[in-house]
């Protein structure tokens, strides 16, 4: 695997590749790599003739300097599970590769409603800081296409509005979750889960396919009363948000045949661990 660390070396590569006709997949990811991760290096591989990851911990998307702290780093790891899992080339930047002072960063997205509610009303800044920082490396990396996971539903809806104000034809492939053997999602923050909390975790894959179960019997508001009053039963659990929305404006909805395309999707702090979750109920 080749690793890059400076912006002009990792396009020097790619330029040279794309000019012999061959096709980029980028996996933007901020480390501490998962099997979640990897299953969007090997869809990536499998679409094109080479695959790209990123690995940055963008401090623009952290609205708390102590999350920004506490994420998880282990570039070792990261780097050995890339090579056997046969990515082509790591992106590996620094800050002020990503952000020199001499350039002037686009950051000045309008997504509507997008980034203003579930994620985007408990995190003011967080979609801001990561538009800035997908668009950055987009810039930087030249993809064909671009693979990222259904686990933050609302990040690649925002992603998917930018490549349209961006008038981009990178082509944006969504990623099916990657879950622990008892249905928790695969996340950099699991680590960070007490034993007992790791446990209990496994209630909010398990609320959402309550929520599936019950769609035919049961409204969006009745199935989001049902879900938040189980989430905040759970000893150290306290939800933000158990919402039921559209998946393409990301509206709360009233009834289930107001759409074709249905998301549920949760954030809960389990301790001082934020997770969050989601579950397709129709598309
Ligand atoms: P992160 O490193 O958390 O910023 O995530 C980088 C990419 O990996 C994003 O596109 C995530 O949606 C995706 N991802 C994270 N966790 C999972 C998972 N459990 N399954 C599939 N994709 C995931």
């Amino acid at each position: 695997m080749l690793i890059f660390k400076r912006v002009k070396d990792l396009q020097e590569y790619v330029s040279t590749q794309k000019s012999t006709g061959k096709t980029v997949g980028f996996a933007p990811t901020m480390g501490a790599l998962h099997k979640g991760h990897l299953s969007l290096i090997e869809e990536a591989k499998n679409r094109n003739d080479i695959s790209v990851c990123s690995i940055f911990v963008n401090p623009t998307q952290f609205n708390e300097e102590g999350d920004l702290k506490k994420y998880p780093r282990t570039p070792e790891k990261d780097i050995e599970m890339l090579t056997t899992a046969g990515n082509d080339v790591l992106f590996m930047p620094t800050v002020t590769e990503v952000y020199p002072p001499n350039i002037q960063i686009k950051n000045d997205f309008e997504f509507g409603q997008l980034d203003k509610v579930m994620e985007g009303a408990f995190r003011p800044g967080h979609f801001e800081g990561m538009a800035q920082v997908v668009n950055r490396l987009l810039e930087i990396v030249q993809p064909t296409s671009l693979y990222m996971g259904q686990k933050d539903f609302q990040q690649l809806t925002i992603v998917r509005d930018m490549l349209r104000q961006t008038n981009s034809d990178v082509e944006l492939v969504m990623c099916s979750i990657i879950r622990e053997e008892d249905g928790l999602a695969m996340s950099s923050r699991n680590v960070r889960l007490t034993s007992e909390n790791r446990k209990l975790a496994v209630i909010i894959n398990e609320t959402l396919r309550e929520a599936k179960e019950k769609m035919d019997t049961a409204s969006p508001a009745m199935i989001k009363e049902a879900a938040l009053e189980k989430l905040n039963s759970v000893p150290n659990f306290k939800a933000e948000y158990f919402d039921i929305v559209d998946g393409v404006t990301l509206s709360a909805l009233d009834r289930f045949e107001d759409t074709t395309f249905a998301v549920a999707c949760v954030a809960v702090w389990s301790g001082d661990v934020r997770l969050i979750d989601n579950i397709i109920l129709k598309n």
